[in-house]
């Protein structure tokens, strides 16, 4: 199977603790990865709300220069993509993407949308949960949007070709960067608020509109974003799978499974384990198309729109 995967947590994890992202007892490794058809990871680098200032750069930077360091000892086709043109031309079959989660990592300068870009992030979640210099995450009591800096951080990413990451974003802030974003963004690990009522998961209407602009939503494994009380299974993945195809989402569905940072629910220990989603869809009547867009094409497709 293709698999297209908008988050996890590998690099942060093997960066913190002098791990390896080639052979490892994680939930990802390329090793692990070499099962797939095709495989297209985006890894994040984590900044804690604990970390600001000039610390959160410099953070990203040596997560950057530790991912660089380990494809190149890997003797295998994994690709590290310098925009996502070069990705979609790419004909190799493993590919990682660069990804900043929390926006503390500009430390409050616009310039660093540019430093970013050039050590190859590609995307940039705005918030974690807490406040930085461009707004509010979820976790703020009565958050506000965007701050003038996040304003114009918006536009700068854009212009940078860095797409704009809205989970873990407060409701104001999700919504003023709908009134200002030019291009298409995403929310690589949310979940429906509507099937679990957690404040990380999107409400219908914010859904609708990722809908409406032709972003695209990753479902998430976390097993608190999945049921609201207890153990979750892969069944509660479907719940939230049908109602956010219920709201017209059959393009805009991909995967975010949060490895490697987050607990998962029963049945799902790894990168090993999405061939056993891929076939309890399939036994629920969900047909090979629109598996295949959930997987991969929808965020393929996603990426090759959004640098034309
Ligand atoms: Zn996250």
């Amino acid at each position: 199977m293709r698999l297209f995967d908008f988050h996890c947590d590998t690099l942060y994890k093997a960066t913190t603790t002098n791990g390896s992202l080639l052979h490892n007892d994680y939930h990802i490794s390329i090793e692990k990865a070499n099962r797939l058809e095709q495989w297209l990871q985006v890894m994040a680098v984590w900044i804690p709300d604990e970390i600001r200032g000039q610390a959160a750069f410099d953070f990203v930077s040596k997560c950057a220069d530790n991912l660089r360091q380990q494809l190149s000892q890997a003797e295998c086709n994994v690709y590290n993509p310098l925009n996502f043109n070069e990705l979609v031309r790419s004909q190799h079959r493993k590919n990682i993407i660069l990804a900043v989660e929390g926006g503390a990592a500009l430390n409050g300068d616009i310039r660093n949308v540019k430093k970013l870009k050039d050590i190859g992030v590609q995307l940039l979640t705005l918030t974690w949960n807490g406040k930085n210099e461009l707004g509010d995450g979820v976790g703020v009591i009565n958050p506000k949007g965007l701050t003038n800096f996040g304003r114009e951080a918006v536009a700068e990413l854009e212009r940078n070709k860095i797409v704009i990451d809205i989970s873990h974003a407060s409701e104001p802030l999700f919504w003023d960067v709908a009134q200002i974003a030019a291009r298409p963004f995403v929310a690589t690990h949310s979940n429906s608020r509507t099937v679990c009522n957690h404040k990380r998961n999107l409400t219908d209407d914010q859904f609708k509109y990722m809908v409406s602009i032709k972003g695209i939503v990753g479902l998430n494994f976390c097993y608190y974003f999945l049921k609201d009380n207890g153990m979750a299974d892969i069944n509660d993945l479907l719940k939230h799978t049908e109602h956010f195809l219920s709201l017209g989402g059959e393009k805009t569905i991909c995967i975010g499974s949060d490895f490697d940072g987050a607990a998962m629910p029963n049945g799902i220990t790894g990168i090993h384990s999405m061939e056993k989603i891929y076939d309890y869809f399939l036994r629920h009547n969900y047909n090979e198309q629109l598996l295949k867009d959930i997987f991969f094409n929808n965020g393929y497709k996603f990426c090759e729109n959004f640098d034309n």
